[in-house]
């Protein structure tokens, strides 16, 4: 079967690579695909197609005889591409837009789990500067988490401090409109102490399959630092999800979020993440995304053993729950190396050189994110440029190879925190 996978970062890289390993595939497209999809040759190709261009994207299906579609960022989803890929009579895995409100809408996640008994901060939902003023006035404790409900690159969130950070936030969502209708409705939420992780499944609706937890790095600077960015580095699985950890947060999130979609008449179908804070081995939902995160799939997907691609087919044709869906031992690290300057301004086009002992170390991966091909040339063209993975049979052996591959790659200004991993070990 042709495959298709919608997307551009390291996510899509993994996923093609993951894809491809499979006897059952022939060809794998990528729209639009990077530098190191470009690069893959064997049975992987891009497209110069964009993820959210709907029209161009089922034209594509037809025109390569593509068998099933995997779509990789939320924008698309956002759009309903699940639902056109349908209605057309495709395979295709992700959720409807009308599902994929559990990320795209953090006023309707937080709903959802208020009327299913999902644990998660207690919230306040507003929808003008004045009451959201009034009730920051009134607030007794400090943080409050303040939230864009729509979609904003990951960038909707304060955790305010004080209550002055707290009506600079406000301001900026609802008078300055930074977010522009992102922010029309704005959740105040409290703040929870804990520990973060990741849980990630793939279901059909009803059933669901569970990859590794894990955890990711999301700010710029060493010790968690600085500004968040779009990730700088994960690990799996997260030591914090122990077994009994995972229990409750199937018991207690996993299960009740598919079951409660399917009973509200919208059956969640795909790739669903649940990032969770951990307190005392208790699970709260902090957000819900309606696809794999970035950069945990980048850990995550090595450490599946079983064959990607029948996992997939089957989330779409049913018998999920048969098919073999086993991870490795040992771990996954991944350090993401990023051009000078973001997540501010940065440039691009810096010449990447990737030493040919790279392909020969064992257990590493590299996943391109930013990266484009010029002739024979291999050039930066984003923020987060390269996900250096690795697995091994111990978290700080495949951390060890991985900073042994960053070592073995550079361009002008690369950066990387030193640090992935650190608190695990
Ligand atoms: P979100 O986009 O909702 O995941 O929020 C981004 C980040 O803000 C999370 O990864 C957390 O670090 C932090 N955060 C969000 N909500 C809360 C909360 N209620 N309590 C503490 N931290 C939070």
């Amino acid at each position: 079967m042709n495959v298709l996978i919608i997307g551009s970062g390291a996510r899509e890289h993994a996923m093609a690579w993951a894809v491809a390993r499979s006897s059952k595939v022939s060809t794998v497209f990528v729209a639009p695909g990077n530098g190191g999809t470009a690069t893959m040759g064997g049975k992987v190709r891009n497209v110069a197609v964009k993820a959210t261009d709907i029209e161009a994207l089922l034209d594509l299906v037809a025109r390569e005889s593509i068998g099933l579609t995997v779509v990789g960022p939320e924008q698309p989803l956002e759009a309903g591409i699940v639902n056109r890929f349908r209605e057309a009579g495709l395979k295709v895995v992700g959720p409807t837009a009308e599902a994929a409100r559990l990320e795209t809408s953090k006023v309707f996640a937080k709903e959802f789990m208020k009327r299913h008994v999902i644990p998660t901060a207690g919230y306040e939902v507003f929808r003008d500067y004045a009451s959201a003023k009034a009730f920051l006035e009134s607030c007794g404790s400090f943080p409050q988490v303040i939230k864009a409900s729509g979609l904003c690159a990951g960038k909707g969130v304060v955790v305010a401090e004080s209550r002055e950070q707290a009506l600079e936030a406000i301001h900026e969502f609802f008078e300055s409109r930074i977010f522009g209708d992102a922010a029309d409705e704005v959740v105040i939420e409290s703040f929870l102490t804990g520990q973060e992780a990741s849980v990630f499944a793939l279901t059909d609706g009803e059933h669901y399959r569970l990859f590794l937890s894990a955890q990711d790095h999301k700010r710029i600077g060493e010790g968690d630092t600085g500004k968040n960015t779009g990730g700088m580095g994960a690990y799996a699985p997260a030591p914090l999800v122990t077994p009994e950890v995972m229990a409750r947060v199937e018991e207690e999130v996993i299960r009740p979020t598919l079951a409660g979609m399917k009973a509200d008449g919208y059956a969640y179908t795909g790739f669903l993440y649940v990032g969770l804070m951990i307190d005392n081995g208790a699970p709260s939902v902090v957000e819900y995304n309606a696809r794999l995160g970035d950069p945990e799939t980048q850990v995550v997907l090595p450490m599946l053993k079983s064959d990607l691609f029948d996992a997939l087919l089957a989330s779409v044709d049913g018998g999920l729950e048969a098919v073999p869906f086993e991870m490795q031992a040992g771990a996954a690290a991944t350090v993401v190396m990023a051009s000078a300057g973001y997540p501010d301004a940065y440039e691009t086009g810096k010449a990447i050189t990737i030493d040919p002992s790279v392909n020969d170390m064992k257990g590493v991966l590299v996943f391109h994110a930013g990266t484009r091909r010029e002739g024979d040339a291999l050039v930066t063209a984003g923020g987060r440029v390269l996900s250096v993975t690795a697995c091994a049979d111990s978290l700080k052996e495949a951390l060890d190879r991985a900073y042994g591959a960053v070592a073995a790659i550079g361009f002008e200004g690369a950066y990387c925190r030193r640090d992935i991993g650190a608190k695990a070990l």
